[in-house]
């Protein structure tokens, strides 16, 4: 789905100067949670679709919440957190 404009010649990549990628990271979780007034959010996607890095990181925190999101659904099954704790205290030795 490419939105109108032929592909024609490069435009200036200003859109994905470090600047742009800090200023894009900081609304990051703001737009996945769907927050984000209508022209900042315009503004992300505006560079999510010029720059893979950003867009990679969207894609990471979207699975992240959804995880979230499903551990806060389903009830852990009784000693899971101690069992998390006691693998997360073995990992650290
Ligand atoms: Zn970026």
């Amino acid at each position: 789905m490419s939105l109108g404009k032929p592909g024609h010649g490069r435009e200036p990549l200003a859109n994905t100067t470090p600047d742009a990628c800090t200023a894009t990271r900081r609304q990051l979780s703001d737009y996945i949670e769907e927050e984000l007034a209508s022209l900042k959010r315009a503004r992300v996607e505006n560079h999510l679709r010029e720059c893979l890095e950003c867009t990679a990181m969207v894609n990471g925190l979207r699975n992240i919440r959804q995880l979230a999101r499903q551990a806060d659904l389903i009830e852990p099954p009784q000693g899971f957190s101690q069992r998390l704790r006691w693998l997360l205290t073995c990992l650290e030795q």
